[in-house]
């Protein structure tokens, strides 16, 4: 069972009940997987048996097609609510982190074709390595979130939270109208562009906020 930590190594009480992901939430990225820019967030859900330490080594799936990363800012929800109003969605996120949002991108355009439902391609064990969490009070501008990925010590991914088409307290607001988030969710915003193939072997850095940096290798 994966246990929340944060980056000062304290352990943190509230299980990982579920993961709230947005699909297609930066419009440079829509547009690399030729996709429209949705009208309305894409939420889809991965279970918490889909997360594992990111800055453990990790594996993918190896006969399944291509498992591409999608490096994103995740939220860790600090307290139990619903229907939570833009204006204070900040109050209920405790920490910031990184999550990889791992796709098979082969099985999710099959999914796509037939317009079936993505979890196969996205809500598979091991899915969601999610490093260990920042407090939100040390980020330093909680509405210009950077994030970043190299792999093999090339920049693949590199964005700006300002970006998203939905902002981070839409998007919590949003996700509260049809989901109760509770202390210990996981909410991912989205991927910037640059998602791109991972092979055994790759070794991966994803820095957050220009400061905190985790590394790891692919199994
Ligand atoms: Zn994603």
């Amino acid at each position: 069972m994966f246990q929340h930590q944060t980056i000062h190594g304290e352990k943190l009480n509230a299980p990982l009940g579920k993961i709230v992901c947005v699909g297609r939430n930066y419009a440079a990225h829509a547009k690399e997987l030729g996709n429209e820019v949705p009208s309305s967030p894409l939420l889809f859900i991965k279970p918490a048996t889909a997360a594992v330490e990111l800055e453990k080594p990790f594996s993918i799936p190896s006969d399944m097609g291509s498992v591409h990363h999608e490096v994103e800012v995740a939220l860790l929800i600090g307290k139990t609510a619903s229907a939570i109003t833009e204006d204070n969605a900040w109050d209920y996120v405790s920490h910031v982190g990184v999550a990889l949002d791992l796709t098979l991108r082969d099985v999710q355009d099959k999914l796509k074709e037939k317009g079936q439902p993505w979890e196969m391609a996205k809500a598979f064990d091991g899915s969601c390595p999610l490093t260990s969490w920042v407090p939100l009070s040390q980020i330093r501008d909680k509405n210009c979130i950077q994030i970043r990925l190299e792999r093999n010590s090339e920049m693949k991914q590199d964005g700006y939270s300002d970006q998203m088409i939905t902002s981070i307290p839409k998007l919590i607001s949003y996700i509260s109208q049809f989901f109760t988030l509770q202390a210990g969710d996981v909410i991912l915003t989205g991927t910037p562009a640059g998602v791109g193939p991972l092979h055994s072997g790759d070794v991966v850095k994803a820095t957050l906020d220009a400061r905190y940096e985790f590394s790891s290798k692919v199994l």
